[in-house]
């Protein structure tokens, strides 16, 4: 009698999680690590909430999130068909252990800029702020990244150092060696959002939009060659490295961010179309 029972449920059970699987299952590629890219397919109809907050879903059905460096917080990802029906997934990202360094002896002019370098670091950082409000629907995150360089990285993401015992920002790009004039590619097609050529310390800065607030972030570069609106394709040779703003050498500084939130770009280059 209990046999019969238990697979009478089974059965009800089976029948109602093959209707998800049509209308709401949950599709993701991606790291759900600090710092990770999350990229989700779904039905173009359905509504995506990540701790309540609606992520815009494409006529593709794509949608994608991070994590920052230090997020210590559990997300439930919630996909509703029209008809109701609910898929929800509970997310917890993995804690990361990153590279610390500590330096002593740093002169006090070094830890403290002067007063027109805060001004200016301040109309830079603005700027930065106005182009990661930007959500546009392109799509072309879901296709996945490739490296800018194929060179040498000489710095990764999360890394931190320490002046004096005084914690400094952490590294939120990927460094890669290079000449001044050697090209960097687009890791992803996208439109420019921005191209300074002159940050206080990021110097020549471009910015390019892959759509749902993905951006890449080049820095320290010495030409664009691109301007803003133009399209690119994923591989094109956009901007060439340089030594600009505040570096001890030439190099390409590759930053990832999602809106606010900035992510590894390496843990980018591992997700999966889907
Ligand atoms: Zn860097």
């Amino acid at each position: 009698m209990f046999n019969f029972k238990f697979k009478v449920f089974f059965s009800f059970c089976f029948a109602s999680t093959l209707t998800y699987t049509v209308q709401a299952e949950i599709l993701l590629s991606g790291a759900i690590k600090q710092g990770g890219l999350v990229i989700g397919k779904t039905l173009p109809s359905n509504t995506v909430t990540l701790n309540g907050q609606v992520l815009p879903v494409s006529i593709d059905g794509d949608y994608v999130f991070a994590f920052s460096r230090d997020d210590k917080k559990q997300y439930e990802l919630t996909v509703t068909s029209p008809e109701g029906t609910v898929e929800k997934k509970t997310l917890i990202p993995t804690k990361r252990d990153y590279k610390i360094s500590r330096v002593e002896g740093i002169k006090k002019s070094i830890m403290n800029p002067n007063k027109k370098a805060n001004i200016r670091a301040k109309q830079d950082r603005e700027m930065m702020q106005t182009v990661r409000k930007v959500s546009s629907n392109l799509t072309d995150f879901s296709q996945g990244f490739v490296a800018p360089r194929k060179a040498r990285i000489t710095g990764v993401y999360g890394s931190q150092r320490f002046y004096n015992g005084q914690p400094k920002n952490p590294h939120y790009g990927i460094d890669y060696a290079g000449a001044i004039g050697s090209p960097v590619k687009a890791p992803a097609a996208g439109k420019v959002l921005l191209w300074v050529p002159d940050m206080f310390y990021s110097g020549g800065t471009l910015v390019i939009d892959h759509g749902h607030g993905i951006t890449s972030n080049f820095l320290h570069l010495s030409a664009s060659l691109v301007k803003v609106g133009d399209t690119v394709k994923q591989g094109q040779v956009i901007a060439e490295v340089g030594n600009t703003g505040r570096v001890t050498g030439p190099h390409l500084d590759w930053r990832m961010n999602w809106h606010k939130v900035r992510f590894d770009p390496q843990l980018a280059m591992e997700i999966k179309a889907l």
